[in-house]
Formats: C-alpha cells, sequence, structure tokens
C-alpha cells in the first residue's frame, strides 16, 4: 500500500509526463513548419518517450493497488522567436521534471518506501540524460545554427534518431 502523499505525488507525475508529451509534441510543429524536419522527428520521438514515461508511472501505481486519478493537460505555450528559444524551453523545461521527481524521491526516502524509491531510481538517471541531451542540442544550435549548410547536416543527424522502447520494465 503506498502512503497516500506519495501517490499522490505519482498521480501528479502522470498528468507531467502526458503534458511533456504534448510539450514536445508543440515543438515538433514548430520544426515541421520551419522546414526543419529532422528535429521535429527529434522530438516526436521524445513525445513518444514521455507517453512511455507516463504509462509506467500508472503501471506502478496499478501495480500497488494505488487509485488514479486523470487531471487536464494544459496547454504548452509556445511563443518562439527562434530555433534556440525552443531548445532552451526543452532544458528548463527537464531541469524542472527532474525537481520533480527528487521531490517524489524525497518524500519516498522520508517515509522509508524503498520501493517506490527503487522504482524513482530509474526516472532519476533518465533525467540526467534528458538535461544532458538538451544541453547538447543547444550547444550544437550555438555552433552550427547559424550557418545554413551546417544547419541542414545538423537537421540531417536529427532525423536519424529512431525510437526505442524504455529500458525499464515493471
Ligand atoms: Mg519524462
Amino acid at each position: 500500500m503506498l502512503n497516500e502523499k506519495v501517490a499522490e505525488l505519482l498521480n501528479t507525475q502522470i498528468n507531467k509526463e502526458f503534458y511533456s508529451a504534448y510539450l514536445y509534441l508543440s515543438f515538433s510543429n514548430y520544426f515541421s513548419d520551419a522546414g526543419l524536419d529532422g528535429f521535429a522527428n527529434w522530438y516526436q520521438i521524445q513525445a513518444q518517450e514521455e507517453r512511455d514515461h507516463a504509462m509506467l508511472f500508472i503501471q506502478y501505481m496499478q501495480n500497488n493497488d494505488a487509485k488514479i486519478t486523470f487531471e487536464a493537460i494544459n496547454k504548452p505555450e509556445n511563443t518562439f522567436e527562434n530555433h534556440m528559444d525552443v531548445l532552451e524551453a526543452g532544458l528548463k523545461h527537464e531541469r524542472y521534471v527532474t525537481g520533480l521527481i527528487n521531490n517524489i524521491y524525497a518524500s519516498a526516502y522520508e517515509l522509508k518506501d524503498f520501493r517506490t524509491m527503487q522504482f524513482l531510481d530509474w526516472f532519476v538517471k533518465e533525467q540526467g540524460e534528458e538535461e544532458t541531451n538538451a544541453t547538447d542540442l543547444i550547444k550544437k544550435m550555438e555552433l552550427f545554427g547559424s550557418d545554413p549548410k551546417s544547419l541542414y547536416l545538423l537537421d540531417q543527424e536529427m532525423a536519424a534518431r529512431t525510437y526505442a522502447a524504455p529500458s525499464l520494465v515493471l
């Protein structure tokens, strides 16, 4: 039986992960409009991963007989002036999500909920990777974004990303 507070935080996280998927689809739309189909592909796959995260939280709660309540998913606010704005919004968002995961972890730790801590370990590692990816994209855009030929090649690189199911199995 999950502690009430931990269950509530996990329930909220389902919504946050679906919001992340929605946000990244909006990034994908931005890049599709901009003619950068590789970036659009990259964020579409990112959105799929976020949906997977939501499903993992759902599965974990179901496995522990916790009641799930869905809330409305917020509208992503997109006022991007340029490509870099999108990438920076991505990094800011991942840092925010890291804070959310850490907050759930802190509650589980306080309650000696070792099961939830072990479940969250994968997400702690995943957030490290997400922040690294977001930072790398910003660096690449800084280096190559102002040169059309380089941006074309970078877009090709982004087009190569393929979907892989999460390594965490519950
Ligand atoms: Mg996520």
